[in-house]
């Protein structure tokens, strides 16, 4: 890569939530292999973010890059409308299979921003089936859903610039983030304005959506199962459907396969992403249960009105296949809590830091929340100059790295933010 190929991105590609005029450095990468990328210099440096939750077994891996290449050889893509193929029907029936209870019927999608939306819709179509006007959505502050406009409006609305849309969004109930930490106590009383919203507005709530035990992008927040498993009561108690989110948390992030695991429930439906495919290429899935997909197909439309171009495109449904035959080997859960207990061990003691605000810990998530927003690019530089990559958001210096990270590997990673608390803070 020249200059003058740095020069052309800087000038002409967009990156994400990036400025035009004044964008922060990038850093050229030629490969990835293992843990590791290879930047264009020739550093190397390891992975702290697996690429945004998505490359959890490495780069470059054998048994995925051969689904990919066998895929190839046959078809890359054929559309999906009257047409069906192998790798779509392998990886639905190990996505039903895996999925908490009850979770049946597969919608196969571009991103997870796409699922979000068709998880949406789903809801909206369920209702107007039944006879019903419902077209609120009830959901968390601190959420993150995605980009496209409907996951954008049951985003947070400060975090997330509602206000630069203001009149164009959908304007859906916010109830306060939950307050009791995972592995804290439960108090029963945070439940109480979530519990007062659903039942003050219930008959016009279409369905209720979240993020699971872990708000990811919203600002890294950990909170207790318990109030997952209110969320379900509640929901079950006024016929509201439950949308989980789980396209940062799915896939054994957190410890268990996902995180609605931890609390014992079932969503209604589920939207699935980022991880699926192992983070080889771009593909979501949002299921739901055989009652809402009857509901849904007997109503006045007779289906549901979704259907992408590259709906269950070959290449990635065969990729996410062997993705997910890797994790059936089980190797993750002693890989996922190996991590996490190191994480306690290297990041919990940053929590006595003047600078450092809180640390928390969760399967291979490990975050310290700063007092002050980081200078982002500074940062990024110092923990490069440090063989690390890592990329903090606003207060947020967070790792989650592929599960195949060695114990030096990930000390390397602990060790730069460590160290740039020494010499920046
Ligand atoms: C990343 C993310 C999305 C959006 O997925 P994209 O593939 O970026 O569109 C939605 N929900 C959650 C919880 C996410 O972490």
């Amino acid at each position: 890569m020249t200059p003058a190929d740095l020069d052309f991105d800087q000038r002409h590609i967009w990156h994400p939530y990036t400025s035009m005029t004044r964008p922060l450095p990038c850093y050229a990468v030629e490969s990835a292999q293992g843990v590791e990328l290879q930047l264009a210099d020739g550093r190397q440096l390891i992975d702290g973010m697996s690429s945004w939750w998505a490359a959890i077994h490495g780069y470059n891996h054998p048994a995925l890059n051969q689904a990919a290449i066998a895929q190839i050889g046959k078809m890359s893509h054929v559309m999906f409308g009257g047409i069906t193929h192998p790798s779509a029907i392998a990886l639905s029936r190990q996505l039903v299979e895996m999925t908490p209870a009850g979770l049946e019927c597969v919608f196969l999608a571009d991103s997870g921003s796409v699922a979000v939306e068709v998880a949406l819709k789903m809801a909206m179509q369920y209702w107007q089936a039944r006879g019903e006007k419902r077209q609120t959505l009830l959901t968390l502050r601190n959420g993150y859903h995605g980009d496209t406009f409907g996951a954008m409006s049951v985003c947070d609305p400060q975090n997330s610039m509602h206000s630069l849309y203001q009149g164009y969004l959908p304007e859906h109930l916010f109830a306060p983030a939950p307050q009791s930490r995972f592995g804290g106590e439960w108090d029963e009383t945070d439940i109480a304005p979530f519990a007062k919203m659903l039942e003050e507005n219930h008959r016009g709530i279409a369905a209720v959506i979240l993020e699971p035990v872990v708000q990811g992008a919203g600002g890294m927040r950990l909170y207790h199962p318990t109030y997952l498993k209110r969320v379900r009561e509640l929901c079950d108690h006024h016929g509201v459907l439950l949308i989980a989110d789980e396209i940062a948390t799915g896939f054994g992030r957190t410890g268990k396969l996902f995180a609605c695991d931890h609390a014992g429930i079932s969503p209604d439906i589920l939207c699935l992403g980022k991880a699926l495919t192992g983070g080889y290429m771009t593909l979501s899935a949002t299921l739901t249960t055989r009652h809402v997909a009857d509901t849904i197909s007997d109503g006045e439309a007779g289906c549901f009105m979704h259907g992408p171009t590259f709906m269950g495109n070959p290449l990635a449904c065969a990729v996410a296949h062997a993705s997910l035959g890797l994790l059936a080997e089980n190797h993750w859960q002693t890989q996922v809590a190996n991590i996490e207990q190191q994480f306690k061990r290297e990041l919990m003691p940053l929590a006595a830091h003047p600078a450092v605000a809180d640390v928390r810990v969760l399967g291979a998530i490990g975050v310290v929340e700063m007092h002050q927003p980081v200078d982002m690019a500074q940062l990024q530089k110092h923990f490069v100059s440090q063989g690390a990559w890592i990329r903090p958001f606003g207060k947020l210096i967070y790792l989650m790295p592929p599960y195949i990270i060695s114990p030096a590997q990930l000390t390397t990673l602990t060790g730069a933010i460590a160290s740039a608390l020494e010499t920046r803070y």
